[in-house]
């Protein structure tokens, strides 16, 4: 096994990059400078995972930028008593952030082979374990809902109805919807949304595939 040390001076450099692109909230910075990003991107390309940038991984996918999964995780304002579902786990990397700043963390993904290769990675990166599934998430992941947060890697132009059904009243949503990151926060009156910011994402796909 290749071991890559942890690139320091890139990843401070990254820490200064996300404060000047807004991340103020000091539990998600601290979450950055735990987890080993170089261990979550495809091997040969380690020597940029410290940049802001999306990278490849199998499958035709992409892990966001640093920037982007910072902006979705700080608009959840997640506490570490929080239950939440990740959709579109692909390499993993949001979800060992996730593992780090709440007490549980259900991630479903689509393709099987990028699911396999998470657990590991994991528990090799230092960070907690997160209930891994492979399926749709579109069908959310009704065992264990209601969920306080929940959060969507993949761009869609509607909302699923099972994912606002399975969201916790004062719950929170971050979900890239018609190149917009939006967050929709659910009450006992209905459901808000603001837009946060533009974006783009691989698309959210129906089935799973392997
Ligand atoms: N946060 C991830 C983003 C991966 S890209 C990272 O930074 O690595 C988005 C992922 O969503 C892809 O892996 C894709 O396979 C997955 N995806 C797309 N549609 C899906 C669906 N209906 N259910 C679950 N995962 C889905």
């Amino acid at each position: 096994m290749v071991i890559v040390e942890i690139d320091e001076r890139g990843a401070q450099r990254l820490i200064e990059t996300l404060k000047s692109k807004g991340i103020k909230d000091e539990r998600v910075l601290e979450a950055f400078r735990k987890v080993p990003r170089h261990m979550f991107v495809p091997g040969g390309l380690e020597h940029k995972a410290y940049y802001d940038s999306a990278l490849p991984i199998p499958g035709g996918q992409t892990i966001s930028a640093p920037s982007t999964v910072a902006t979705m995780i700080q608009a959840l304002h997640l506490t570490p008593r929080d239950k939440v579902l990740e959709v579109g786990t692909g390499s993993g990397f949001q979800t060992a952030l996730l593992t780090r700043l709440v007490a549980e963390v259900y991630s479903i993904e689509r393709n099987l082979t990028l699911v396999n290769e998470v657990m590991d990675r994991l528990i090799q990166s230092g960070c907690g374990t997160a209930h891994l599934r492979a399926g749709d998430g579109i069908q959310g992941w009704s065992e264990y809902a209601p969920y306080d947060a929940i959060i969507l890697s993949a761009g869609t132009d509607g909302i699923p109805k099972q994912l606002l059904e399975q969201l916790n009243v004062g719950g929170r949503m971050v979900i890239p919807l018609k190149g917009c990151l939006t967050l929709v926060v659910k009450s006992a009156q209905g459901f808000r949304s603001r837009e946060l910011t533009e974006c783009r994402f691989v698309p959210l796909l129906p089935g799973h595939s392997s």
